[in-house]
């Protein structure tokens, strides 16, 4: 973010060779700020609807942790790069408090050498640019909470900016849970959040707990459920679950205290002194924002209307831009070999055969062509042969008869051969049962 090491730390060889005097905070080092990320922060703030600041700054926040090598990470405070956006989901609008970025921090690796416990640190992570995406609470649900992340990654690889692999900790989810209780300070029972009540914002809860470092969606889906279930057990006990970070063991399905929840005073924020505030124009923001790349929902409605599809194959195609580029191309190349069949049909083989969108698509379209041919066969050549096969193993049809079922495929196999390969096979066997019944 703010020196020139490579970005790839999950693919790097050893530990701390990504590494420089900028990210390892050596004295006399200067942060520049990478103008690519800035920019790619823009394009998310925009495709988030969020409204883009003119004028923004980074800023320190300053704590001690072995995996910050300058005892102060940069970040955004007060002026983040964008804020209040909308993000349009099924199970309910999740507004956007603010989009900032700032710089990710080394890992640390807890292991044993020589027989001693140490703990280990790499800074190959260490300043590559991070964004971070903060809701307001108008999250009611483990499902809705669950939709929103998904759309967000969905929107994230839209923009190409960052593959999001959850994997490799390129997207970490972090949900900051707590429980209101009803107007008349009782406790709510446990399927009570399924409304998206917005003017319940104005009276939330004195708490909050938030579990870090999460890498899946239904991860996510679990801690969440997990953590409303802790605080109305404790919450009917009369107190108030305590304001911590925590973090989610995925074996076990639980949830663990980490430390408690830091305020934003026990930072020290101050305007970051080796970095200038940045300064954009309309102009620039106009030119990124007619720059962005079709989004998730534009994909869905104008699939729908170019190919007829049903909106259940249309999810599935826009789910990822890769898939839904990879389709598009075997359309296309349908339209050049002039292949007769519908875009459905191109749809569903693709997604049945679980087609690897790094192939050609226009194999694609070339195994469709030669299925076409196979199952072209005139009625009348399939009677033929099914009555040839049925003459011909008397033994087998009586086996089918007395119950063994299975015969009909050897059956079927044998008019397939008859008729070269060619022939539908579902046709196949109605006619095959036909000429059974009647013999
Ligand atoms: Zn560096």
């Amino acid at each position: 973010m703010f020196c020139g090491c490579k970005n790839d730390p999950f693919n790097a060889p050893q530990p701390n060779i990504y590494t420089c005097p900028v990210c390892l905070g050596l004295p006399g080092a200067l942060p520049v700020p990478n103008k690519k990320a800035v920019e790619w922060t823009i394009m998310l703030g925009l495709a988030l609807g969020c409204d883009i600041a003119r004028l923004s700054k980074f800023d320190r926040k300053n704590y001690f942790y072995p995996d910050l090598a300058k005892g102060y990470q940069i970040s955004q405070y007060d002026m983040p790069l964008c804020t209040n956006g909308i993000v349009h989901i099924p199970e309910g609008d999740v507004r956007i408090h603010r989009v900032h970025l700032e710089e990710d921090t080394g890992k640390l690796q807890h292991t044993t050498v020589d027989g001693h416990s140490v703990s280990l640190v790499d800074f190959n992570r260490s300043s590559v640019p991070l964004v971070e995406i903060v809701t307001e609470p108008d999250i009611r649900s483990s499902d809705q909470a669950k939709a929103f992340l998904k759309k967000l990654h969905q929107i994230v690889r839209y923009l190409g900016i960052s593959q999001a692999d959850m994997d490799k900790g390129s997207m970490r989810l972090e949900p900051n849970i707590s429980v209101l209780k009803r107007d008349d300070g009782t406790v709510p029972g446990l399927t009570e959040f399924t409304t998206n009540d917005v003017s319940s914002m104005a009276k939330l809860p004195p708490y909050k707990v938030e579990v870090k470092n999460i890498n899946s969606f239904s991860f996510v889906k679990k801690a969440i459920d997990f953590e409303v279930a802790r605080h109305i057990e404790i919450l009917n006990t009369g107190a108030y679950p305590k304001q911590e970070t925590r973090g989610f063991e995925e074996n076990r399905g639980v949830t663990v205290s980490q430390r408690s929840k830091e305020d934003a005073k026990d930072y020290r924020y101050f305007p970051e002194p080796d970095i200038p505030p940045m300064r954009f124009t309309d102009a620039q923001i106009e030119t990124m924002k007619n720059a962005l790349p079709e989004l998730p929902d534009a994909a869905f409605n104008r699939l729908k209307t170019a190919y007829a599809l049903p909106d259940s194959d249309t999810l599935l195609l826009v789910d990822n831009p890769v898939l839904l580029r990879f389709y598009e191309a075997a359309v296309a190349a349908g339209k050049t070999k002039k292949y007769t069949g519908t875009p459905k049909i191109i749809a569903n083989y693709i997604i049945n055969k679980q087609i690897d969108t790094a192939s050609d698509p226009a194999a694609v379209i070339d195994s469709l062509i030669s299925q076409a041919n196979l199952s072209a066969c005139p009625i009348e050549e399939v009677v033929a042969a099914a009555t040839n096969v049925v003459a011909a193993n008397a033994k087998a049809v009586i086996d089918y008869k007395s119950g063994k079922t299975g015969v009909l495929m050897f059956l079927l196999g044998m008019v397939k051969r008859e008729l070269k390969g060619r022939g539908d096979a579902a046709v196949i066997e109605t006619e095959l049962k036909k000429l059974i019944s009647k013999s």
